[in-house]
């Protein structure tokens, strides 16, 4: 119903893009690698069905999620699809766990208690990857000490083992580290007694661990986000190659245009003061849909296919720019905050640059304001 007025901010979702980035990522990597679509935070904000629909048409094997409330969405959108909840869960939330029938993370002795006595108390079995922390510093159990909680999933009852991982800290930026990692992982995998990978899910890499993935055993999958969504880790990674294209644009329009005399301060707080007569164009979005106010007299939009720079600061609702340079411009017209728009293009990377933030952080923050429109 929302689409039903007329536009003035929104999101427009490449699914097309995204089915071809899945194939080629996949095509990169050796054909026994699984494919786990990481979709939390409501698909990095494109939208967890509709993202999850065709990521499942596309191939992927295993959706993960960061909480009990996207796994129970994910559950009614496909009832025999595999899903895997990566944070911790709080023991108010066990007995959901085989109601929705999630796979989750271990991340503690603690918790194979607590899952082995949901598991208990629902007369069904619950599916558990175990994470190994080996430098991330956050969920999992620490690598040196992960065999005592493995035997202890492999004596539970009504747990069952289906995986196990690890997530790197900075696969973005620091090889060495990574390497680090990984040989932390395989040091704990070889201290298992009795283990065999090949009938589990072995993951670590995200995104940028593609840059540097074995192609080997014991890795068997991958844990991508970002890039299925077309936007590389780090600049100049190596994962051009992979060819993956933007999925996410966003948009707004022009409210209203008019001329302004030299002097004249903008928007909130006059941080910005026109050097000369100017033509402003006041756009119909602001940070209440997701431009992050560090934009301020920093960030540009394209109209017309013109970089147009933000004057003074972003506002909840709308936000300034000089169209002085522009032969037309008018109310109603498109504005790409976000895309590509007549030959020229503003990435989510820039746009994160401006707002002194990473893409993650981009796409989830596009507000519940901004209808999202795919195609
Ligand atoms: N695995 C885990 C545990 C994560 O938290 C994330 C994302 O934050 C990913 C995989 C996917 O990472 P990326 O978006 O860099 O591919």
């Amino acid at each position: 119903p929302r689409t039903q007025v007329p536009l003035r901010c929104w999101a427009e979702i490449d699914l097309a893009a995204l089915e071809r980035n899945l194939r080629r990522i996949r095509a990169s990597l050796p054909s026994f690698m699984r494919y786990v679509a990481v979709v939390k935070a409501d698909a990095y904000g494109h939208g967890l069905h509709q993202v999850a629909a065709r990521l499942m048409h596309a191939g992927a094997d295993l959706f993960a999620v960061a909480t009990l409330s996207e796994a129970a969405a994910l559950r009614e959108l496909g009832p025999g699809w595999p899903i895997l909840l990566l944070s911790p869960l709080v023991p108010e939330e066990d007995d959901y766990i085989p109601r929705h029938d999630v796979a989750v993370t271990v991340s503690s002795a603690d918790e194979v208690d607590r899952f082995a006595a949901a598991a208990e108390r629902a007369g069904r079995k619950i599916s558990v990857h175990l994470k190994i922390d080996t430098g991330m510093g956050r969920a999992g159990v620490w690598h040196e000490t992960a065999a005592t909680v493995y035997q202890k999933i492999r004596d539970a009852a009504g747990l069952t083992l289906a995986g196990i991982y690890t997530h790197y800290s900075s696969s973005d930026d620091d090889p060495a580290f990574t390497a680090e990692q990984r040989q932390r992982f395989r040091q704990a995998l070889a201290s298992f007694d009795g283990l065999d990978p090949t009938s589990l899910l072995i993951h670590a890499d995200n995104s940028a661990g593609l840059e540097t993935i074995e192609r080997a055993g014991p890795f068997n999958a991958v844990r991508i986000g970002l890039l299925q969504f077309g936007i590389l880790p780090r600049t100049g990674s190596l994962l051009a190659d992979v060819h993956a294209e933007p999925v996410f644009s966003f948009r707004t329009r022009v409210g209203l245009v008019k001329d302004l005399p030299a002097g004249t301060a903008i928007s909130y707080g006059q941080t910005h003061r026109l050097e000369r007569p100017s033509r402003i164009a006041v756009l119909t979005a602001g940070y209440g849909d997701g431009i992050n106010r560090l934009l301020s007299n920093r960030g540009a939009v394209l109209i017309g296919g013109r970089r147009c720079p933000i004057l003074g600061r972003v506002t909840m609702d709308q936000t300034i720019v000089d169209v002085t340079h522009l032969d037309t411009v008018k109310s109603g017209d498109e504005v790409t905050l976000i895309g590509h728009q007549q030959g020229a293009e503003i990435s989510v990377t820039e746009f994160s640059t401006w707002a002194e933030t990473i893409p993650w952080e981009t796409l989830c923050s596009v507000t519940k304001r901004v209808p999202r429109l795919y195609r």
